[in-house]
């Protein structure tokens, strides 16, 4: 049991501690951590910076969790890395300089905007809002490999006022599939955030036809993780996410040390 996407205070919109994050994924039964705050280089809106508040006290606080918890819960330095096409160089330089284990990189941010906000959705038709958000990815992506998974891939249905759909994963299936191939040969994998279970869909991200497609591609690299802000939301899920993965036909999760990946048999 593992969860490999959690926010701390050290993110903007995080409201735990990594005390509580550990604590929290104990309770659970979890066996293995990975803390991924928010790292958005040339975040765009400016009085609200999505970047980990001090980074050497985040990679030092985190090292003091993994001693302390040592033999209850292994505990990983993860970053959760905004991606953009003017922050490829300084993404590398920053992932390189500190001891990661794991990173996720994620999509936050179209043409300068976040699908967060409503103005995304004023502009664009349904079919339009997610077409434009896995453009980004397929564009910048195949540019990027210093990250281990992409993250939460049909993050757009998230905010959107459009009327979810029971079709809607269908929307730009071309391009995901052109996305998750890129992932596979890159030899990264995608997550599986189980917050998307709260969402109206009430299945996870990316949606688990699209988790399907990934395997029959041939893709063997997934991670679980709740993206939970706060310790009520450690481990959301997890069990419910481990069966949807075996149901389809996942026989491993995946770890990560020190960016390599390690095999965890379900
Ligand atoms: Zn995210
Ligand atoms: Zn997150």
């Amino acid at each position: 049991m593992i969860d490999y996407h959690m926010h701390t205070y050290y993110s903007d919109d995080g409201k735990m501690t990594l005390d509580q994050a550990c604590k929290a994924a104990i309770d659970n039964g979890l066996l293995e951590i990975a803390i991924t705050d928010h790292m958005e280089i040339d975040w765009p809106y400016r009085d609200m910076p999505f970047e980990i508040k001090d980074i050497d006290s985040y990679i030092k606080e985190i090292s003091q969790c993994r001693q302390k918890y040592a033999g209850q819960l292994s505990v990983k330095t993860g970053v959760e890395l905004g991606m953009q096409h003017t922050t490829l160089e300084k993404s590398t330089a920053f992932i390189n300089k500190y001891p990661f284990d794991f990173v996720i990189a994620s999509f936050h941010i179209v043409d300068g905007c976040d699908p967060y906000y409503p103005e995304y959705y004023e502009t664009r038709t349904k079919k339009e809002s997610y077409i434009d958000y896995y453009r980004t990815i397929y564009d910048i992506l195949p540019k990027y490999s210093d990250y281990n998974v992409l993250g939460h891939l049909d993050l757009v249905k998230r905010y959107s006022p459009y009327e979810y759909e029971e079709d809607d994963h269908k929307i730009g299936l071309d391009i995901i599939e052109a996305i998750l191939k890129t992932v596979i040969d890159q030899g990264k994998g995608i997550e599986l955030n189980s917050s998307g279970f709260a969402h109206k869909s009430q299945v996870p991200m990316p949606h688990p036809e699209i988790i399907k497609l990934y395997k029959d591609l041939g893709g063997e690299i997934i991670t679980i993780g709740s993206d939970s802000h706060k310790a009520e939301s450690v481990a959301y899920k997890n069990k419910a996410s481990i069966d949807l993965l075996k149901g389809l036909g996942f026989k491993y999760i995946t770890c990560f040390d020190r960016m390599e990946p390690v095999f965890i048999r379900i």
